[in-house]
């Protein structure tokens, strides 16, 4: 793209800061795409958005008090699970945990739940497993 549809004005492809926002809250972004120098306007493509995805994946899970993509990999690393390992314990299908680690996928209230119990040594993961597997 050389010219702004909207505008016409020229094109750049840059790194801009934006604001995210999502209920009532909202963080500061680095995002990089094509920007119009007259309007403003910003066209981002898949690439571009996928930059930024992780980041306000984990902003959204904060405000609604969920295990952040970081949160979830310490916790199953402290367990000395793999993803598979993980995915077949709590369920979710084979591929479950690398979704909710790369943040394609937020995973469930109750597992998110149980994560922490675990992680806090409420429950122990050896009954989770018994009961599990
Ligand atoms: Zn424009």
């Amino acid at each position: 793209m050389t010219h702004c549809p909207i505008c016409n004005g020229s094109v750049e492809y840059k790194s801009e800061m934006t604001t995210y926002s999502y209920k009532n809250h909202s963080i500061k972004i680095e995002q990089s795409g094509e920007y119009c120098t007259k309007c403003g306007e910003a066209f981002l493509s898949a690439k571009d958005l996928k930059t930024t995805k992780l980041q306000i994946a984990n902003f959204k899970r904060k405000i609604d008090h969920f295990l952040t993509t970081d949160e979830l990999k310490r916790i199953r690393k402290k367990l000395h699970i793999s993803q598979q390992d993980a995915s077949e314990i709590f369920g979710g299908g084979i591929r479950a945990f690398h979704k909710y680690e790369t943040a394609e996928v937020t995973q469930s209230k109750p597992l998110d739940i149980l994560l922490r119990l675990i992680d806090e040594n409420k429950i122990s993961f050896d009954d989770v497993k018994s009961i599990a597997v």
